[in-house]
């Protein structure tokens, strides 16, 4: 493997730039916000087939901004996405309709519903792992509720989000502008931030404290989808021919870099040597190329991760784990070989510290409740997952977990369910993509209220006020 080192994008918003997409959204806003969402969900299901049809174009794309297999591409990138655009374009009828709310009986002559408005022009801050489903799901949903986009993308991955803003205006299907890419880093997202009615954050817990309180400071909304620490607990029980292969497959697709990847695996006592065994000739297996065909694993997208990873597996050697792989490859091409660590323990940072790498530390736990109650003594609350052949202590040890996203038997799939709520409790997001809830968000209520009849009368507790009407509306109102 060779190549030459990676930079970022040098693709930088001025002001002036970032002020004029800002502007091209809030006109497409403007235009769009009149449309009804039978328009929006024919319009966009059309401009999802017409992205579709150019697969080998966006793949191409992503493939050479992240180095991905081209068949996690297909599947992660774009078959998450024509799933995430079946559920929502199926749902948004429903969940976008007027509401008709109960009224009082004694204020039985008006009429009280709830309409969804869109909120204006979204802001988008997303990261480099998954370049295209992040940000164009996000934007989907966003635009289906009757909102623009400003996108500000990874400076690490400009390219795949400037072909998705240059495709959607190639269908000719959406008002001009409807989706504006600011480029750049820090700077571009402040002003997305800064123009935008709502911010939807996906990245590094970090970041997303300083993207919250910009927001917050202005009175917007914003929803953090933010780091994770996945802890996968398998009991002795489990299946574990299931869950080493679960255990490799979560941990090093996409080259570890998925937010809600295995990040540590705890087993049971009784459990761990054999698990052990599974696991080695799997990480073994895992076929390593830049090329992305007949791959398992590329390269990492974001340099430093180069030497995160190092510095964690050098602190778990130091503190007595075993550690098999791990070795930095090719540096300029940021190809690191997947690792396990054996016998790791909690005082190590690759067991409390995300990696977003292809690592696997292992340890041994006398029973699952200890590895639940060291899960939730960590300050994140992304993903989890639990492993046994017994469903209800299973879903019971699930519901013992202080996370977002849960799976029994199940690694981390629960993106692609367009109708599952998506996010992390604690310090690991705010708020919700995906489900009724997240396409709702897109959305503000207001509250409509039409009096129906007498036309002319005005209604008994206006002015001037007297005891006798008082009496009888006391009487309604059910006072003594
Ligand atoms: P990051 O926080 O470094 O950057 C995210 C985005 O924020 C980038 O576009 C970046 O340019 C921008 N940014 C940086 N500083 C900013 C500022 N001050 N104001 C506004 N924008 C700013 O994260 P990353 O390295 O790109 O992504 C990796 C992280 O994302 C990991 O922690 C991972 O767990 C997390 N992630 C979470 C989810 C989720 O759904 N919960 C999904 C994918 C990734």
């Amino acid at each position: 493997m060779s190549g030459a080192a990676r930079f970022p994008s040098a693709l930088e918003a001025t002001p002036e730039e970032a002020a004029a997409k800002a502007a091209a959204a809030r006109r497409a806003a403007a235009v769009w916000r009149r449309t009804t969402v039978g328009q929006r969900v024919k319009a966009l299901r059309s401009v999802w087939k017409a992205l579709a049809a150019r697969r080998e174009e966006i793949r191409a794309v992503v493939h050479e901004e992240t180095g991905k297999p081209l068949v996690e591409v297909d599947l992660m990138e774009l078959g998450a996405a024509g799933l995430l655009v079946d559920w929502m374009t199926s749902a948004a009828p429903r969940v976008l309709a007027d509401k008709a709310a109960s009224k009082p009986w004694s204020l039985f002559n008006k009429r009280a519903y709830e309409r969804r408005v869109p909120r204006g022009v979204v802001g988008l801050v997303t990261p480099w792992n998954m370049p295209f489903l992040i940000p164009f799901g996000d934007a989907f949903a966003a635009m289906l509720a009757g909102n623009a986009v400003l996108l500000k993308p990874s400076e690490w991955t400009t390219k795949t989000a400037l072909w998705l803003e240059g495709a959607l205006a190639a269908t000719a299907l959406l008002p001009e502008g409807l989706l504006s890419v600011v480029p750049g880093g820090a700077a571009s997202g402040e002003a997305v931030i800064d123009a935008s009615d709502m911010v939807v954050f996906t990245g590094s817990t970090k970041t997303g404290r300083a993207v919250a309180a910009r927001a917050a400071m202005q009175l917007k909304p914003s929803i953090l989808e933010l780091g994770g620490k996945h802890p996968m607990i398998v009991c002795a029980d489990a299946s574990l021919e299931r869950a080493a292969s679960a255990a490799v497959w979560a941990a090093c697709s996409n080259a570890g870099q998925v937010c809600v990847g295995v990040e540590r695996v705890f087993v049971e006592a009784d459990a761990y040597d054999r698990f052990v065994e599974l696991l080695k000739p799997k990480v073994a297996a895992l076929r390593q190329k830049l090329d992305g065909k007949d791959a398992d694993l590329g390269r990492l997208v974001f340099p430093p991760l180069v030497d995160r990873i190092q510095d964690q597996l050098e602190d778990a050697r130091g503190k007595g784990a075993r550690v098999i792989g791990g070795e930095v490859i090719d540096r300029a091409n940021l190809v690191v070989a997947p690792a396990i660590v054996l016998d790791a323990r909690m005082d190590m940072k690759v067991m409390t510290e995300e990696t977003f790498g292809p690592v696997i530390p292992v340890m041994k736990v006398s029973r699952a409740e200890e590895a639940v109650a060291l899960a939730n003594a960590g300050s994140e609350g992304l993903a989890a997952s639990v492993w046994t052949t017994d469903l209800a202590k299973g879903e019971t040890l699930a519901a013992a977990l202080e996370v977002g996203l849960v799976g029994v038997n199940e690694p981390a799939s629960h993106y692609a369910f367009g109708a599952l709520p998506f996010g992390g409790m604690k310090q690991s997001g705010m708020g919700r993509r995906h489900g009724d809830e997240g396409l709702l968000a897109f959305t503000q209520s207001q509250s409509v209220l039409v009096h129906e009849w007498p036309d002319a009368a005005p209604d008994l507790w206006w002015f001037p006020y007297d005891e006798r009407k008082a009496g009888f509306l006391r009487k309604l109102m059910g006072l003594p």
